[in-house]
């Protein structure tokens, strides 16, 4: 299913199928100046065709890996549209691992790239490498009017859930590089339009950090993963179940436990 919002020079594409829409998640792609940015997942691949026939992009920039984001950019390379992504990006998405149930369920497994990329610039639109959600997470910013597309960088400032690829201490950083940009208006691929972010990315950044001293304090004090789930977010969450611990708050920690021994 396919919802369309306009946000001034800005058009949102809001992706939902039967599997997301159970769980209440939604992926959204952008459109601005006859560019879009990331592509939503295989189970909207028919939408996505429609978003392509009707934007007819001159190429599509892609955030990250995740197969929310880039499920379908074969479909894009095989029509001949040019592509701005990072190489780790195009190597993840040339030969994608195997995802969860959850995922497959939620989002589709997307189809893995071999068709030839002609790669994309665009004369107004940059990729900003911004890891911590992932290792190839980027943002796409827009300096003339400090527009920035999140991806998943942002999705709410108490986001106390994690996949396993996560380092909560390198995102709390990048949160902090994005927020000096400077951004006057975010759009984020789950929460959609978010109006002045820069204090929100900052109380993300913060909680973050604040949250990852807490945990460490615990971790040093011997208490195991399960002990501080429960001490500090109340338990292990429902996503976190549903997705046999994948998308876990039990994750979190386990990143800042990585961390500290690393
Ligand atoms: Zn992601």
């Amino acid at each position: 299913m396919l919802q369309v919002e306009q946000h001034g020079d800005v058009t949102r594409f809001e992706m939902t199928s039967v599997g997301s829409r159970v769980l209440g998640y939604s992926a959204s792609a952008y459109s601005i100046g006859g560019v879009l940015v990331d592509c939503g997942f295989h189970w909207a691949r028919r939408e996505l065709g429609a978003i392509l026939d009707r934007e007819r992009p001159r190429g599509v920039l892609i955030t990250h890996h995740h197969e929310d984001h880039a499920g379908n950019v074969e479909r894009i390379a095989h029509r001949g549209i040019a592509i701005a992504a990072s190489t780790e990006t195009l190597a993840r998405m040339r030969s994608p691992g195997p995802i969860r149930a959850y995922r497959r369920f939620t989002w589709g497994s997307a189809a893995p790239l071999c068709s030839p990329v002609t790669p994309f610039e665009s004369d107004r639109l940059i990729l900003i490498a911004a890891p911590g959600h992932c290792s190839d997470h980027h943002v796409v910013w827009d300096e003339a009017d400090g527009t920035l597309f999140g991806g998943d960088l942002y999705l709410g400032v108490k986001v106390r859930i994690a996949h396993p690829g996560e380092d909560p201490r390198l995102l709390a950083r990048t949160l902090r590089e994005v927020a000096a940009l400077g951004p006057t208006r975010l759009f984020d691929a789950h929460r959609g339009f978010v109006a002045n972010p820069v204090p929100l990315l900052r109380a993300k950044a913060d909680w973050t950090e604040e949250t990852i001293a807490l945990i460490e304090r615990r971790i040093a004090a011997g208490a195991p993963d399960a002990t501080i789930v429960r001490e500090l977010f109340g338990g292990e969450s429902l996503p976190g179940y549903l997705s046999g611990g994948d998308y876990s708050r039990t994750n979190f920690v386990r990143a800042v436990r990585r961390g500290m021994e690393a």
